[in-house]
C-alpha cells in the first residue's frame, strides 16, 4: 500500500510527519509507533482481523493506529469524541470490535481497552511486520460511520483500492511546487476530508499542521497558529473559509506560502470564491466535490475571476480522470442527455464495496455496471454541460451543516427516543441557500407544564446524548398537531412556512 510505503521512505529523512501545537512526530517516530501497534495486534489477536475502533479526537498517536491497523491487515473506524457514549455504543453494536483505542476519558466497554497510557507503552515497544501482513487492495482499509437515515450511523467500507484509486485521481488537482510543505489537518478523523491531509500529505513527505475543535473554536489563537504553521495547502469546508474570512487578517501575509486552497464537503459560495481570490493573490483555489462512499473527492474545478462572473452558482467541476460521472434519471436510472438535471452516480474503483453489515441499505443506492465496474448513486440533483456539472442541491432528506453531513430523518429517529415526544419533523434553516442550522417541531404525548424554554433545553440536552452536537437543532417548536400532506404524511412545506 502506497501510504505504508512511503512511510518508510519518509522515516529515512528528518521530516517531521504531524504537528499538533508544541507536540510533533516526525516520519521515523510514526514509522517505528506504526510498526509497534501492528506487531502488537498481530501477537494479541493472532489471524483475527476484526477492524479496530479508534475513539479520540486529534491525538498524534491516532495515525499511529490506524497506519499501524493497515501494516497488521486489519481496518480502522476512527470515531471523534463529538460522538456521544451511546452513539458509540450503536457503532460499537454494529463493529463488534474486540480492540477499541479510547483516548476520550469517557469508559467504553469491548473485550480489550487501550486507554492513553496503555497505548503509549505499546507504541513504545519495538516490532517490525512483514509486509505480506498488510491489508490487500481488496481489503478495506477504514470505516467512516455517517448519519443514516434510520437514526443509526452507517458504516461506509473503504478499501486500499478505493484508497489507491483517491490518490490517483486527485493528483493533478492536489499537486504543489516544490518538495515537501505544510498540509492542514484540521477535519475529525471520522469525516472522509482528514483522508486528504493523511494520505496525500504524509504519503509526499508533507509535514501536517494540526488544529484541534479548541482551537478551531477561537480565532484569535487559530490565527496567531496560523501565522506559525508555514502551511502550504489547505484544505477543509467552505465554512471553515468563511469563518476565517470574517477577520481582515485572513490574507495572503498571514500565509505567505500557501499555494492552494480546495474547499470541499458542501457547497461553495461564489462570494465565498471571489473573496479567497481577492485576500490570496497568487494562490489556485478551487471547489471539489464528493461523497464518503466514493471516497473523498471524484469531481473539481479551479476558481477563477471569469468563473465567478459567468456563473450564479459554482459548478463541482469535471469528474477524474479515472472515473465516470452518469447523470441518470432519478426514478428509472437511466443516462439523461447532457444539459439535463438527474441524479450523479459515480463509476469508478473508488467506489466503496457497501455499508457495513446494511445488504439492503447497499444494494439501494450502489450497483454494478454491464462491465463489472462498481457505481453509486449519490443522491445529488446535478447536470453536466461540455464535461463541467453543475450542483443543484439533495433528491432526500440529507443536508450539510457547517460541513456535517446530517440526514433530517436520523435527528428524527432519536427525538423520538426522548421522553413525552410523540412525533417529531427537522427542517433545515436556509440562509441564502445554505443551511445555517435545524429546527425541530415535537408534538407531545402528554402536556408537561414546562416553558417552552425548559422544555427546549430538556430535549436538546436528552438528544445530545443520542446524536453528536452538530445534529442537536438550535430551536425546538411544539406543536399541537402536525399539518399534514395529501398522502397523510407530515407536510414539511407547510411547516417550512412557519420558520
Ligand atoms: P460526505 O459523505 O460527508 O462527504 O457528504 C457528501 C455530500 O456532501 C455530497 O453527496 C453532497 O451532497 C455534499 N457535497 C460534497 N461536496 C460538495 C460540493 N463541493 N458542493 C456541494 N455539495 C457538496
Amino acid at each position: 500500500m502506497l501510504i505504508l510505503e512511503q512511510l518508510a521512505r519518509w522515516a529515512e529523512t528528518d521530516r517531521v510527519a504531524i504537528r499538533y501545537g508544541d507536540d510533533a512526530m516526525t516520519f521515523a517516530q510514526l514509522d517505528a509507533r506504526s510498526d509497534a501497534f501492528a506487531a502488537w495486534l498481530l501477537r494479541t489477536f493472532g489471524d483475527d482481523r476484526t477492524p479496530v475502533l479508534l475513539y479520540g479526537h486529534k491525538e498524534l498517536a491516532l495515525p499511529a493506529c490506524m497506519f499501524g491497523a493497515l501494516k497488521a491487515g486489519r481496518a480502522y473506524v476512527p470515531v471523534d469524541t463529538t460522538f456521544p457514549p451511546e452513539r458509540v455504543a450503536r457503532i460499537l453494536e454494529q463493529v463488534q470490535p474486540k480492540l477499541v483505542v479510547n483516548l476520550s476519558g469517557t469508559a467504553l466497554q469491548a473485550p480489550t481497552v487501550l486507554d492513553g497510557p496503555a497505548l503509549e507503552a505499546v507504541l513504545q515497544q519495538s516490532g517490525t511486520v512483514e509486509r505480506r501482513c498488510w491489508v490487500r487492495p481488496d481489503d478495506v482499509a477504514y470505516m467512516l460511520f455517517t448519519s443514516g437515515s434510520t437514526g443509526n450511523p452507517k458504516g461506509v467500507q473503504i478499501t486500499a483500492g478505493n484508497i489507491a484509486a483517491f490518490l490517483a485521481g486527485v493528483e493533478p488537482w492536489f499537486r504543489l511546487e516544490g518538495d515537501g510543505g505544510v498540509f492542514l489537518n484540521e477535519i475529525s478523523y471520522s469525516f472522509d476530508v482528514s483522508v486528504c491531509p493523511l494520505y496525500y500529505g504524509l504519503s509526499h513527505g508533507m509535514t501536517l499542521w494540526t488544529a484541534d475543535k479548541e482551537l478551531l473554536g477561537d480565532t484569535k489563537a487559530l490565527f496567531r497558529s496560523l501565522a506559525q504553521s508555514a502551511l502550504t495547502m489547505w484544505v477543509s469546508t467552505p465554512s471553515l473559509g468563511e469563518i476565517c474570512l470574517q477577520s481582515p487578517q485572513f490574507c495572503r501575509e498571514l500565509l505567505p506560502q500557501v499555494q492552494k486552497f480546495v474547499f470541499c464537503g458542501e457547497v461553495m459560495t461564489r462570494r465565498l470564491g471571489e473573496q479567497m481570490l481577492a485576500r490570496f493573490p497568487g494562490a489556485r483555489i478551487y471547489n471539489a466535490y464528493g461523497p464518503t462512499e466514493t471516497t473523498v473527492l471524484v469531481t473539481a474545478v479551479e476558481i477563477t475571476e471569469e468563473l465567478c462572473c459567468d456563473r450564479a452558482a459554482l459548478p463541482i467541476g469535471y469528474g477524474f480522470s479515472n472515473l465516470e460521472c452518469r447523470i441518470l434519471d432519478p426514478e428509472t436510472h437511466q443516462p439523461l442527455p447532457d444539459g439535463q438535471a438527474g441524479e450523479l452516480a459515480i463509476v469508478g474503483s473508488c467506489v466503496s464495496p457497501g455499508y457495513f453489515r446494511q445488504p439492503e441499505q447497499t444494494a439501494r443506492v450502489f450497483f454494478t455496471d454491464e462491465q463489472g465496474r462498481r457505481g453509486y448513486r449519490t443522491g445529488d440533483l446535478c447536470s453536466r454541460k461540455d464535461g463541467v456539472i453543475d450542483y443543484f442541491g439533495r433528491l432526500d432528506g440529507q443536508v450539510k451543516l457547517n460541513g456535517f453531513r446530517v440526514e433530517l430523518e436520523d435527528v428524527e429517529c432519536n427525538l423520538l427516543k426522548v421522553d413525552n415526544i410523540a412525533r417529531a419533523a427537522v427542517l433545515p434553516v436556509l440562509v441564502d441557500g445554505t443551511v445555517q442550522g435545524l429546527t425541530a417541531f415535537v408534538m407531545l404525548q402528554q402536556p408537561d407544564g414546562l416553558s417552552s424554554l425548559q422544555r427546549a433545553k430538556g430535549i436538546k440536552q436528552a438528544l445530545s446524548e443520542l446524536v453528536p452536537s452538530y445534529m442537536v437543532p438550535r430551536k425546538i417548536r411544539c406543536v399541537d398537531s402536525f399539518p399534514l400532506n395529501a398522502n397523510g404524511k407530515i407536510d414539511k412545506k407547510a411547516l417550512g412556512a412557519m420558520i
